[in-house]
């Protein structure tokens, strides 16, 4: 979509999902949702070899999956097994700042166990979706040499699971998490403690996503602060974090670099696709945008962060 790119392979593990959300605009049920689908289809935007390895119900339409590889997106990985499709359902604030989780039904997801194909082993780039950190490990393991992997965690991993987390940790270049989860791993009530706490642990950078007060990158050779774009028309911030890691990964493919100039741009792109994503239900606000409207959208970040001349 953007010329000449690096075009890298990225491998996409995590949740394909429906979703039911209640919130300030009243019931949607049974929205596709699942951090697999926000994290690919914004991926899709900026190299043509993104895949998702997943695992839905057999009764998943297939239009779902005829979508997605429509982006350009590789499904093969999307396994199709006997049970129901992993189900979320969430209900946000009214001002839409926190939501709280009223059912998970895992289903086919109770007993994912990532398969691999020949075609996945070889990708540059990994994100693994926010799933048990265990499994995480072992798909790090079956990559033959990631140039730069990334992980998103949960609270639900972090207190459970804790060592099998640090584990993965000492494996992976990036943690992507909220603020309280990132709080909650290093035991550390001060955002810049936490982050240097947890960048001890392994990896090189720590992204902190704070909902509409942006994130923040922790690298090791410096800190970057982005704002979000104040938009008027917010609805659904679900998958605004997996659609920002979905433009993130998506541009450092695209790139073919990881250095920290490259990742404080790749923070503007994830926090431009995260801006789309959340406009609309589901995966909506990701689909059919072209280059002018992503560049527009960066210029915008520019306008809102730009300054000149402080003279005292
Ligand atoms: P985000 O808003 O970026 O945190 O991502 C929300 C998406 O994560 C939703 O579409 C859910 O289907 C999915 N999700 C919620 N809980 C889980 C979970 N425990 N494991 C995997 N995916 C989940």
């Amino acid at each position: 979509m953007f010329g000449p790119s690096a075009n890298q392979k990225l491998l996409v593990v995590g949740s394909v999902a429906f979703d039911d959300i209640d919130g300030p605009f009243g019931w949607h049920r049974d929205q596709l949702g699942g951090s697999a689908s926000f994290i690919a289809r914004s991926a899709a935007y900026f190299t043509g070899q993104a895949s998702v390895v997943a695992v839905v119900g057999e009764a998943f339409p297939q239009a779902h999956l005829d979508s997605l590889a429509a982006a350009g997106v590789d499904v093969s990985g999307i396994e199709k097994k006997a049970g129901d499709t992993f189900h979320w359902v969430g209900r946000y604030s009214s001002d839409l700042a926190s939501r709280e989780t009223l059912d998970t039904r895992l289903g086919v997801f109770a007993d994912f166990a990532p398969k691999l194909h020949p075609q996945h082993i070889d990708a540059q780039l990994v994100f693994l979706g926010n799933i048990h950190p265990a499994l995480q490990l072992e798909v790090v393991r079956q990559v033959k040499q990631p140039r730069f992997v990334a992980a998103d965690s949960m609270n639900f991993w972090i207190s459970g699971q804790r060592e099998q987390l640090v584990a993965l940790l000492g494996k992976v270049h990036a943690l992507l998490i909220n603020d309280e989860e990132a709080r909650q791993l290093a035991g550390e009530h001060n955002l810049r403690k936490a982050a240097s706490a947890i960048l001890g642990m392994g990896p090189s950078s720590v992204i902190i996503k704070r909902g509409d007060a942006g994130a923040l990158l922790f690298h090791r050779d410096g800190t970057f602060a982005m704002p979000a774009l104040v938009l008027d028309d917010v609805k659904d911030p679900t998958g605004a974090g997996d659609s920002f890691a979905g433009g993130f990964m998506g541009y450092l493919a695209y790139t073919g670099k990881d250095d920290l100039a490259t990742m404080r741009r790749a923070m503007v792109v994830g926090s431009v696709m995260a801006s789309f994503a959340v406009q609309q239900f589901s995966v909506a606000g990701l689909v059919g945008l072209n280059a002018e409207a992503v560049r527009s959208r960066v210029h915008q970040f520019s306008e809102l962060m730009r300054f000149d001349g402080v003279e005292l």
